[in-house]
């Protein structure tokens, strides 16, 4: 049994044990698929965000670009421009070409307006009264300057060389015929979009065509290049960017294409310093460490961003991002938005933590059903096995109740068919005495009736017939005093008794003394009886009563045995339901111990005893609804208590 149950209780951590493995395999599956999910929409997500600010940065510089862009070939063909490139050193001329671009300049919301001689010497500008003019500097190294004087217009990103602000260049030729006599240009300021943005994730990158970034969100990407070659990590990594060190990074860029690189070629630098374009900012690459290309063909990258604030102590933040861009063909420039990719990991995050906690919660519910469901089978079979069980036990016990019952009427009947035998046995016993005592009394009448018969045939003989007579009535008188004596036997015969008859105490005592006489007489005892015993009748029949006295009578005598007078007084006492009638000898009583059981059969003192008549005696008085009681006298002796239901004189005793 205990291995029995050893077993299914390790079947059962076997088959937990398996659940929680595909518990956690599911939990496993289902955060991949989230991640997986979640990684695509938030991606989705912020490429779309990065579009949309791309394209909207785009159409507001396109439109500012544009409103500018045709502005220098207006100029150009401007009268008192003109007039000023014929005659330059005329200050009239110089004084109204001033005025005239600084209302141009007005009117149109464009930063500068200036006009420069083919030698690269600026004769007239828009500024001409501000502290810093543009009149007098020679711009003859812009590009926009030279790309203007090969005849074509021109366009440019620089910082300003005198104001130092960054800002687009727009440049025509002035002509007369078939020359170039000056060059007419427009600057126009693109800050404004760093100071207004204002996604704190999203940020505005636009570079030139050597890939150094012009334009930018963050200020400390201003004029650093974007991307890093594979390898130089080590070498950013120390964050030391000495002018050696620079150098031996531009050297191993050299050869390769800025747009790949991200870092400038020394050639490319000097080129770079020649024009004045940025000043002189070192060009360095942002600290790229990583770079990826999605399907979409945008760059997902991975920088260390460390603002010039910082004193290089703080652990290096860094982030992730997605790079996505849009060249600009017609403005020379390539417009990006590198958006940080921490709302992706915060996206996935929380669909994780929302989908992996509504996974637990459904997987507890479910495991609590399945557990609920499988302890109320059980316990459904432990109440179907313990009903079973109890309707076995049921069944056994009535069973055994049943063949208890039987045996307990079959050993009441025998003992009623024994008890019947031993009252039989006991009054065959009695008879025994009866007949002695009834050949006792027989003896003397018979010897009487033929002594009266012989001498009423001599009487005959002689003719004395008159004697004769007296003799017929003695003989008459004798066979009923026989009659009397005979009674008793046939009371005897029967076996049980009638409880609805009457018998008469002076007649029950006419009974025992017949029987008990010849015994009484041989022992020299002497029976004293109440008076009045004529008028008192009870329930019984005569036969059984006698039985009971003769019984009671006989104990006296034996125990009385050897005594020189031994005396038995009877006493009687009534009441209007019970008569009672007590038996005293003067013998040694009942011991204690027979005091208890007198009354159960086969109890008995004497050698020769059988131990039934006080037994049978006690119940024959119960079967006549009366009791049979013993005590010992407090004067010495036994006393027998016998108690009869009353009844009366007109309920006719049978004869
Ligand atoms: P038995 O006479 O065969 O022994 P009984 O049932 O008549 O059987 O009596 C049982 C016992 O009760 C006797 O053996 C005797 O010890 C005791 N007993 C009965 N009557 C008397 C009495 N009058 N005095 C003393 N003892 C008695």
């Amino acid at each position: 049994m205990k291995r029995t149950y050893a077993a299914l209780s390790a079947a059962g951590t076997g088959r937990r044990n398996l659940l929680l493995l595909l518990l956690l395999l599911g939990m496993a599956l289902l955060a991949y698929l989230l991640y997986g999910t979640a990684r695509l929409q938030a991606m989705a997500q912020i490429r779309e965000q990065a579009d949309a600010n791309l394209n909207r940065y785009i159409l507001s510089l396109q439109h500012q670009l544009d409103r500018h862009k045709d502005l220098p070939r207006l100029l150009a063909n401007q009268q008192q421009l003109i007039a000023l490139l014929q005659d330059p050193d005329n200050p009239h001329k110089t004084d109204q070409a001033n005025r005239y671009l600084a209302w141009v300049n007005d009117t149109m919301g464009a930063t500068d307006s200036y006009l420069i001689a083919t030698n690269g010497i600026t004769l007239a500008a828009s500024n001409w009264d501000q502290p810093r003019p543009f009149t007098g500097n020679d711009y003859s190294f812009r590009p926009y300057f030279q790309q203007a004087m090969e005849g074509g217009p021109g366009r440019y990103f620089a910082l300003g060389n005198t104001s130092r602000v960054r800002g687009y260049f727009f440049s025509h030729p002035v002509m007369q015929g078939e020359e170039i006599i000056g060059v007419t240009v427009v600057k126009v300021d693109l800050e404004d979009v760093e100071e207004d943005w204002s996604d704190p994730l999203q940020d505005i990158l636009v570079m030139d065509e050597d890939g150094v970034i012009f334009i930018s969100t963050r200020a400390h990407w201003r004029f650093r290049t974007l991307g890093q070659l594979p390898g130089y990590e080590h070498i950013l990594a120390s964050r030391q960017y000495g002018n050696h060190e620079l150098r031996q990074l531009q050297a191993l860029a050299a050869g390769r294409p800025p747009a790949l690189a991200g870092l400038l070629s020394e050639a490319d630098v000097a080129r770079i310093r020649a024009s004045q374009r940025y000043g002189s900012a070192p060009l360095l690459p942002l600290d790229i460490v990583r770079r990826e290309a999605t399907a979409q063909g945008d760059l997902l990258l991975t920088l260390i961003d460390q603002p010039p604030s910082s004193d290089g102590l703080d652990p290096q933040p860094t982030g992730h991002y997605l790079l996505v861009s849009r060249l600009l063909p017609e403005a020379g420039m390539r417009v990006a938005v590198l958006a940080s990719l921490r709302p992706l990991e915060t996206s996935v995050f929380r669909t994780l933590a929302v989908g992996l906690t509504f996974y637990l919660v459904v997987a507890a519910l479910a495991l609590f059903l399945v557990a609920r469901h499988r302890l109320k089978k059980r316990y459904e079979a432990e109440l179907q096995r313990a009903h079973e069980a109890l309707e076995l036990r049921v069944e056994q016990r009535t069973r055994e109740l049943t063949e208890a019952n039987r045996r307990l009427q079959q050993e009441m009947e025998q003992h009623h068919q024994t008890q019947n035998q031993l009252i039989q046995t006991a009054k065959l016993a009695v008879l025994g005495q009866l007949s002695a005592g009834i050949n006792h009394e027989l003896s003397q009448p018979l010897t009487a009736i033929r002594h009266y018969a012989d001498n009423g045939r001599k009487l005959l003989e002689r003719g004395k017939a008159g004697s004769v007579a007296t003799n017929l009535e003695e003989i008459a008188g004798l066979a009923g005093r026989m009659a009397t004596i005979l009674q008793p036997l046939r009371e005897f015969a029967r076996q049980n008794g009638d409880l609805g008859q009457s018998v008469n105490l002076q007649h029950l005592r006419q009974g025992v003394m017949v029987i008990m006489g010849s015994q009484l007489e041989q022992q020299g005892a002497r029976i004293d009886w109440p008076d009045d015993l004529g008028g008192v009748w009870v329930r019984g029949d005569i036969g059984r009563l006698e039985q009971v006295l003769v019984n009671l009578i006989s104990n006296a005598l034996q125990a009385m045995a050897g005594q020189a007078e031994p005396r038995i007084e009877v006493g009687l006492c009534t009441t209007d339901e019970e008569v009672q009638l007590t038996l005293r000898d003067h013998g040694p009583g009942l011991a204690e111990h027979a005091l208890e059981h007198i009354f159960e059969p086969f109890y008995t003192t004497k050698s020769a005893g059988l131990g039934l008549g006080l037994s049978i005696s006690h119940r024959i008085v119960q079967s006549l609804d009366g009791r049979l009681e013993a005590r010992n006298h407090p004067g010495g002796g036994a006393l027998f208590t016998l108690t009869l239901k009353r009844t009366r004189a007109h309920e006719q005793e049978p004869r």
